[in-house]
């Protein structure tokens, strides 16, 4: 299949310089976005098509958008990095194009190309490369998405649909000094149950998990944990992070059992840690487990990790009945080396051996 050509109409008045050095100084965390994004639509008929480099701005809506009522829409998220000597690079970007395929798949939506996934996230950081931070920490947040353009009540897959990317300078989801966060333990919600999406990058998702996290917030608590739906004793991942247990220089991530995101951090983090001499597998651990292993102290660490937040330390744990303390409740010594590993790779520090990083 050939690609389609991304026509460039950049923004005559782009914001000026001194304004975006003033955003870029203290950007937040998707609260600004850069001058341009890239649309790219499919219809039944022609496919992927009209492929365009275009000011950012509003998207006409009809009412009747079929996106509005059925939420027929997936997304990614990835960060570009500025290097040492200015080179800028994504982290991982052809897999977050597979994983968008298969949040489309899941969501019956047509699945954009890989190569031109990755060729439109490409135009958008070449036109605004200004917007890349330089920061050390601070990186560009790309947000590709796609859904449903077409109008009618009818439930019903939709025949036409847009790709859009937008870019938004970020210092990441937790900025400042690493504080371990605390989590609350959602026992009487679940976020996604056997059989459903939850393995897929879908507004929906997100929304139901909302409550979760307004509770969260209720008990004193950073961040909602997610339990398997239908024991509701399977740890599966915190917010949008998926979560690794530290026993010693074992690490232990929750396996992939179709409820929970396949995390590319959660990838790389199991590579790196093996890289790094550590045992690192994928196994089920209970609430149970957290509590007991917590307490009698073979449970070291606990630690979240994501693209917006990179590796993030848990230090509390609160449900309904009880509340602990992981470790001594600072960030451990596993938990901080495989984030500087990460985050060395990710700036450009530490050699890139396993080539996870795009030159765009
Ligand atoms: N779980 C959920 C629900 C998420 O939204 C995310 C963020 N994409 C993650 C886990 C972490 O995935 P990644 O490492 O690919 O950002």
């Amino acid at each position: 299949m050939t690609l389609p050509v991304i026509e460039r109409k950049p923004a005559s008045r782009p914001l000026p310089a001194e304004q975006r050095e003033e955003v870029l100084a203290s950007p937040g965390f998707g609260d600004h976005f850069t001058d341009h994004m890239v649309t790219i639509t499919w219809t039944e008929d022609a496919g992927w098509h009209r492929a365009r480099l275009v000011p950012y701005g509003p998207l006409p809506i009809d009412p009747a958008n079929l996106t509005l009522h059925y939420a027929q829409t997936v997304f990614e998220g990835l960060k570009v990095h500025r290097r040492p000597g200015g080179a800028l690079a994504a982290f991982r970007p052809e897999d977050n194009a597979r994983r968008f395929q298969a949040s489309a798949r899941r969501m019956a939506m047509p699945e954009l190309p890989v190569e031109t996934f990755v060729a439109a996230c490409e135009a958008l950081v070449q036109q605004d490369r200004a917007w890349v931070p330089s920061h050390p920490g601070h990186a560009l947040y790309l947000r590709p998405f796609m859904f449903a353009t077409e109008s009618g009540l009818g439930v019903r897959a939709a025949r036409e649909f847009l790709f859009v990317v937008i870019a938004s300078p970020t210092e990441g989801y937790f900025a400042g000094e690493i504080r371990p966060v605390s989590v609350w333990v959602a026992e009487d919600h679940v976020r996604a149950a056997p059989g459903g999406t939850g393995a897929a990058k879908t507004g929906a998702n997100y929304a139901a998990s909302l409550m979760g996290q307004a509770q969260a917030a209720a008990q004193g608590c950073d961040q909602v944990v997610w339990l398997d739906a239908l024991e509701r004793r399977w740890v599966e991942e915190m917010g949008a992070m998926n979560l690794f247990f530290v026993y010693g220089e074992r690490v232990v991530t929750p396996g992939l059992t179709g409820t929970l995101l396949p995390g590319i951090t959660r990838a790389s983090l199991l590579t790196l840690a093996r890289d790094l001499g550590h045992e690192a597998e994928e196994a089920r651990i209970s609430l149970q487990d957290w509590r007991r292993d917590s307490a009698d102290g073979s449970l070291t660490e606990v630690f979240a990790c994501g693209t917006a937040a990179g590796v993030v330390p848990v230090g509390s744990v609160k449900t309904a009945h009880d509340r602990w303390t992981v470790g001594d409740g600072r960030p451990g010594r596993v938990t901080m080396r495989l984030r500087e590993a990460l985050r060395a790779i990710q700036s450009g520090t530490a050699a890139d051996t396993r080539g996870w990083m795009r030159e765009m």
